[in-house]
């Protein structure tokens, strides 16, 4: 995976290829899927939800240049592996999503494999983290039409966030970054996510 899908690819931050290399993407999946654990594709882990092709989850990662001050907000926890990687990058992760089932198993694998520096909320992540907190990141592994401002609000000033924007069956991944007024977005690529769901976002 690390050879053909990141380093074979336009993936070139090493930190992020080691901290992939090191983590067991198996163990956020189930069972019958793990002999395809390392195939560079989306696979399902329940709900109607898939855990994220590596190679976009590498993109999105280094797309959003990580410092290992940064505190990073992630809507749609699924698997819990974008999560992982992310934890292993950064001081903070914030997560949220909206099933129980999905939220609660990602819990357990993350506390089993150590990773402590993650907080974790079950809700409408398009609403943004409950109480007051600003974001120096902020990461949406689900396609919504268009960046809402309940998130931007929660972004700093010079914040980066990458999300997969549009509607229909594929998206514009784009980066965004947070100015004194407004914000600036670039496109990356085009991709395929599934869609957020809630008060910002898509109807159930
Ligand atoms: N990064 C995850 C991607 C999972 S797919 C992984 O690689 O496993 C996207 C996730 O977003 C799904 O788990 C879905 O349930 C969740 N989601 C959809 N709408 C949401 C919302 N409004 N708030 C939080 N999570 C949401």
């Amino acid at each position: 995976m690390v050879k053909l899908d990141l380093r074979g690819r336009d993936i070139t931050d090493e930190d992020i290829i080691k901290v992939m290399g090191e983590i067991p993407r198996e163990e956020f999946m189930p069972l019958s899927y793990h002999s395809q654990a390392y195939s560079d594709g989306p696979l399902p882990i329940g709900m109607g939800q898939t855990i994220s092709q590596p190679y976009i989850v590498a993109l999105m990662t280094q797309a959003l240049k990580l410092r290992p001050d940064c505190e990073v907000l992630e809507i749609g926890t699924g698997s819990g592996y974008q999560t992982a990687v992310l934890s292993r990058l950064v001081k903070k992760v914030y997560t949220i999503e909206r099933f129980n089932e999905l939220s609660e198993t990602a819990q357990a694998v993350l506390a089993r494999l150590g990773f402590a520096n993650i907080e974790f909320f079950i809700g409408d992540g398009s609403r943004g983290w409950p109480g007051k907190m600003r974001f120096d990141r902020i990461i949406l592994t689900a396609a919504i039409p268009k960046m809402p401002e309940s998130l931007l609000g929660e972004l700093k000033a010079g914040g980066l966030y990458v999300a997969p924007v549009g509607e229909g069956g594929s998206q514009r991944l784009v980066l965004g970054e947070k100015k004194p007024v407004g914000c600036t977005e670039s496109f990356i690529c085009d991709v395929r996510f599934v869609k957020l769901v809630g008060q910002f976002a898509y109807e159930e």
